[in-house]
């Protein structure tokens, strides 16, 4: 049974028209909602197509906002021209999940990113991205395995000095991959605390804030067979669940 004390998790949506009726909905990702509640959570979707007053308000009653996957950021959010390969821009969706992480860090309310959470993040808080892996870094891996989302894609090497590490129990780690582009220049204020063998970034946080952590693989994807990945959203979920000023 759910605790009805337990902290509220927002998590972001993306805009979805169906090819079909073209009829229009805001849609999450199942993967995170699970692992938010079986984390001890109450995940709640915030809506893509809200304004900015009605986002502020969902916010404001929120314990931890969790950003999850999707597509590419608009570059000029971080002053590039767009790649050719860049895809699937919603400046709406860009400039609402901005805001939350924005929002988040100025108020020290834990904040988890995954994948285009994890970049959405980076740019957020002033750092760049790579926009496309396989045309801009030179020996790179496959990062891109979408056929099937459990697969182990690479390895990441830890930090072992990292809240990551302390998480996770290793500072070697087997991961999935769904990405083509990574963070470039990491913000100011935020360490590395994990690569891929081809020098790709796959891990940020802040750590001297609460919770501010994000992760460019999917943990959402393996938590229900690997104890460590699930680790990731309990330690979220607790750090969301020390609000004390309401
Ligand atoms: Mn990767």
């Amino acid at each position: 049974m759910a605790n009805p004390m337990a902290p509220l998790i927002g998590i972001t949506t993306a805009r979805f028209v169906s090819p079909d009726t073209g009829w229009r909905y805001n849609r999450g990702y199942e993967g995170c909602i699970k692992a938010v509640a079986q984390a001890g959570g109450l995940p709640v979707l915030i809506p893509v197509s809200v304004d900015d007053t009605v986002l502020r308000a969902i916010y404001d009653r929120l314990d931890g906002v969790l950003l999850p996957g999707g597509g590419d950021i608009d570059p000029a959010y971080y002053n590039a021209a767009s790649h050719p390969a860049t895809y699937e821009i919603d400046k709406h969706r860009d400039d609402l999940e901005i805001r939350l992480a924005r929002w988040s860090l100025e108020d020290d309310l834990p904040l988890f990113g995954i994948c285009r959470g994890h970049q959405v993040m980076n740019v957020a808080f002033g750092g760049t991205l790579v926009q496309d892996i396989p045309s801009e870094v030179e020996a790179h891996l496959n990062h891109n395995v979408r056929d099937n989302r459990q697969t182990h894609a690479h390895d990441v090497e830890i930090d072992p000095t990292s809240r990551l590490a302390r998480i996770i129990g290793s500072t070697r780690l087997e991961v999935n991959s769904v990405h083509h582009q990574s963070v470039g220049k990491a913000a100011p204020n935020t360490c590395v605390t994990a690569y891929a063998p081809d020098g790709v970034i796959e891990a940020l946080e802040m750590p001297e804030r609460k919770f501010v952590l994000s992760v460019q693989w999917h943990p959402e994807d393996l938590f229900e067979d690997d104890p460590a990945m699930m680790r990731l959203f309990t330690a979220f979920v607790e750090a969301a669940g020390g609000r004390t000023d309401r």
